[in-house]
């Protein structure tokens, strides 16, 4: 039981009913849970009412109605309406695919390099190594059971990319280690200067941030864009002698050139909201630059230019309106149909999805997890069809 005395699968199932019922988000259905009160004859669901509404106002929840958006649930609403229903209004819980373990775990460590005084480029890969085998063996919370093929590939796959990520780290360590150092020596000054202040002040974000210190790592924003709320993380954000420059990390296997990122070839938004971010977050400062910062690029050589500038105009900011715009009204009008294709058998709703198929009868594409990987051909094949329907980097902070 709750603490007002109503069963806890009571409270899921009503909460769960009201999420359907608004194909909303969940800071919506609360909101419904606030209209609703004293609506409801029933003296139970009052106090569920108000226990939510309690919890939306104690958690400072949005009240707004309308969906906050990011870049990654645009392209889930585009790519398939339905994977946006299990993903963001039911929450069916699925493994993680691999391919999208390794970036989220690269994204980790890259953040911690800004963080953390790893001595050596030897304690960057090993920390990396530890981690990779906790992620491994499931012992990390945030990513949860990884998603192989086959059980039977799984110290293969990991073994793959435990070397890989390792190769990267390191020559990575090589490449930015001067401009951590500079950073850290800024950092150390600017705290000796503020000595005045208690150590527990010092570790603040605010604190930091007030320094105006740059590079800052994993920045999260939301904005408001066209009549639309829109929040997100940026990976890395510096500042250099003109103005400020945005980076994003991919460990996507190709390398994309800055013609692959226009908008008409390739929809995605996510450097375009990253544009209005930096307005709003630096309006002091140009931005003078944005980059797809291409790990995999950084494997084999420190040297290696891994960047991809990238370039945005008057027409990016008005797809990302029309997409906005579709994408509410798919959400107001709940039609979360499907999109059935050879994609589907790399889509990590396989499961779920094809359950309600056979229900429903309609015709699905066979799976195609199941088979052996152990060459790096195999797995490469494996790794281009995942990527080239989901990307690598589902990875932000929007559920
Ligand atoms: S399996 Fe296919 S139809 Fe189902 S959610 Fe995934 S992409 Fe959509």
């Amino acid at each position: 039981m709750s603490a007002i005395g109503v069963a806890v699968e009571d409270l899921k199932l009503l909460t769960r009913s009201i999420s359907e019922d608004l194909g909303q988000s969940r800071s919506d259905w609360v909101f419904y849970c606030y209209l609703n009160q004293g609506q409801n004859n029933s003296e139970h669901l009052k106090t569920v009412f108000e226990l939510l509404f309690i919890m939306a106002v104690g958690k400072k929840k949005s009240l707004d109605s309308r969906v906050l958006f990011s870049s990654t649930k645009l392209g889930i609403l585009t790519k398939c309406p339905r994977n946006y229903k299990y993903m963001y209004i039911d929450h069916i819980k699925v493994p993680t695919f691999f391919v999208l373990a390794f970036g989220i775990a690269m994204h980790r460590m890259l953040e911690l390099f800004y963080t953390t005084n790893f001595k050596s480029e030897d304690s960057f890969a090993g920390f990396f190594a530890r981690y990779w085998n906790d992620i491994k063996y499931d012992k990390n919370k945030r990513i949860g059971f990884v998603k192989v093929p086959n059980e039977d590939s799984r110290p293969y796959i990991f073994g793959h990319y435990k070397r890989l990520g390792e190769a990267i780290l390191r020559n990575f360590y090589k490449r930015d280690i001067p401009r951590r150092d500079k950073f850290f020596a800024e950092k150390n000054e600017a705290l000796r200067n503020a000595r005045l202040l208690s150590a527990k002040a010092k570790k603040k974000k605010e604190f930091l941030s007030g320094l105006g210190l740059f590079p800052r790592v994993e920045t999260k924003f939301q904005l408001e864009f066209d009549g639309h709320r829109i929040r997100g993380n940026i990976d890395r954000i510096d500042r250099f002698k003109d103005g400020i420059v945005f980076f994003d990390y991919k460990t996507d296997k190709h390398k994309s050139t800055s013609n692959d990122l226009m908008v008409l070839k390739n929809p995605n938004h996510q450097f375009t909201i990253y544009d209005l971010a930096l307005k709003n977050l630096f309006p002091e400062y140009d931005l003078v630059g944005r980059y797809l910062l291409h790990l995999r690029s950084l494997a084999k050589d420190a040297a290696a230019n891994p960047l991809i500038p990238v370039f945005k105009n008057a027409v990016d900011f008005n797809s990302l309106s029309i997409s906005l715009k579709n994408a509410q009204d798919i959400v107001d009008r709940k039609a979360f149909d499907r999109n059935v294709g050879y994609h589907c058998r790399f889509c990590s709703y396989y499961e779920p999805c094809s359950r309600d198929v056979m229900e429903e009868y309609v015709s699905f594409p066979d799976p195609v997890f199941g088979s052996l990987v152990e060459t790096e051909e195999e797995l490469n094949n494996l790794e281009e069809s995942i990527e080239s329907y989901w990307g690598t980097d589902l990875v932000e902070s929007d559920s």
